[in-house]
């Protein structure tokens, strides 16, 4: 039988590989609800290609454009849409690959209404990682991991008693700056920073990417998808992103995950898991490779890791703060309003300023991204 998916952010980075997997594994997965954001043109393009699938537009005009060019079709839009595509009651797995949190509120409906949740979105765990695990629990629902780390791991830990963990060992690129100095960094331009050496993203993570928040964030999705304290989670410098992560266990074995340079893999492990299939990712050639280079992160001019560490181990609001802080300082960047050190700048004075809540509830949670960010761009 069919998956039937159900794909938010399908006009993305994320959200196009996803496709890729979905037409060349036919027989095994339908996909069945689509939302963009802006991009309309490239969401009726999609839905053109799979006629059968409900659409969500970004806002109202959008809709009504979609609507012009494709009479007769159900079109939904804006936040309430994605809620009704989320719990859509023919939908099997929801696959959430909206850039920053607003995909929090439909991964939450997807959940309740007991579909499984594959989540690209980290910075949703990152927010509310306690909230989003927990209703898992409470409906039965799987989280399955997206990011390619998370995978790796999830991959890993398959068949193994999570007791003897003794720590998870993420990958990290290095980004483009890995052998910058602290001078290098001071000038960096927005174009520099959206230049990846390994993966071809969207745009806040390919900044993540070049500041190391994108590897904080990880670790903080870490902890809640594995259930793990920030002291057991380690990151290590692997430039050619080809082990994806790894796991130690208490008696010294290291087991990995390894693949070529490209996330139709992890989103096909996600969407057809517990299954298997032949589908668009190029076998590894190791032998073309030739080696593998790891080395320590460079904390001292990065600080985004330690401060992602600060913030798993305190908990509470902080967390929501680092996010919400990065993502505005991330625009602010991009938008040339503040310099590349500037986002860590940011991201530590509002994790100084806003007030720490130790059990937030959602709306004290919310309440933390709007403060953090009032802190980034007031
Ligand atoms: P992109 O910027 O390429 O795509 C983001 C998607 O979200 C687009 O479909 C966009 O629509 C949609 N979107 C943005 N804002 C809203 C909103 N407010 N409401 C509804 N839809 C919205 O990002 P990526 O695909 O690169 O990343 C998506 C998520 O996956 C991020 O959280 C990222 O951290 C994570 N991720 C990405 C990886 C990658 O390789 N790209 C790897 C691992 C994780 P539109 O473009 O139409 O405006
Ligand atoms: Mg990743």
């Amino acid at each position: 039988m069919k998956k039937r998916i159900v794909l938010l952010g399908a006009t993305g980075s994320i959200g196009e590989s996803t496709l890729r997997v979905a037409r060349s594994l036919p027989d095994h997965l339908e996909i069945i609800g689509l939302s963009g954001g802006r991009n309309t043109a490239r969401l009726l393009e999609i839905a053109k290609e799979f006629p059968a699938a409900r659409l969500c537009a970004g806002d109202e005009a959008g809709a009504a454009a979609l609507r012009n060019a494709l009479p007769g079709r159900e079109i939904l839009h804006g936040s309430d849409g994605l809620d009704e595509l989320a719990s859509m009651p023919d939908a099997d797995l929801v696959l959430v690959a909206i850039v920053g949190t607003a995909g929090l509120r439909p991964a939450l409906k997807a959940l309740e209404a007991d579909k499984d949740l594959a989540v690209a979105s980290k910075e949703i765990l990152v927010m509310a990682g306690e909230l989003v695990m927990a209703t898992a629990l409470r409906t039965g629902s799987r989280v399955l991991p997206v990011d390619s780390e998370h995978n790796a791991i999830f991959q890993c830990l398959e068949g193994q008693d999570p007791s003897t963990v003794r720590r998870l060992i993420l990958t990290c690129s290095g980004g483009p700056f890995r052998k910058a100095s602290a001078n290098d960094l001071a000038s960096v331009t927005p174009d520099q920073a959206l230049r990846h050496p390994t993966w071809s993203m969207g745009r806040k993570i390919s900044v993540d990417s070049a500041t190391l928040f994108n590897k904080g964030l990880e670790m903080i999705e870490a902890m809640w998808l594995f259930r793990l304290p920030m002291e057991k989670i380690a990151v290590v410098v692997h430039p050619q992103s080809i082990v994806h992560s790894l796991v130690e266990f208490l008696d010294g074995s290291i087991l990995s995950q390894m693949s070529s340079t490209d996330m139709a893999l992890p989103i096909q492990y996600a969407l057809t898991y517990p299954k298997r299939y032949a589908g668009p990712c190029a076998p590894l050639d190791l032998l073309a490779l030739g080696r593998l280079d790891f080395e320590p992160p460079r904390t001292d001019l990065f600080p985004a890791i330690g401060l992602a560490r600060r913030a798993g181990t305190m908990g509470g609001t902080l967390p929501a703060v680092l996010n919400a802080a990065n993502e505005a300082a991330v625009d602010a960047f991009l938008a040339g309003r503040i310099s590349f050190p500037g986002i860590w700048e940011n991201v530590e004075r509002a994790m100084d300023a806003v007030p720490f809540v130790e059990h937030p509830t959602l709306d004290q949670l919310i309440e933390a991204d709007r403060a953090a960010r009032v802190c980034v761009t007031g």
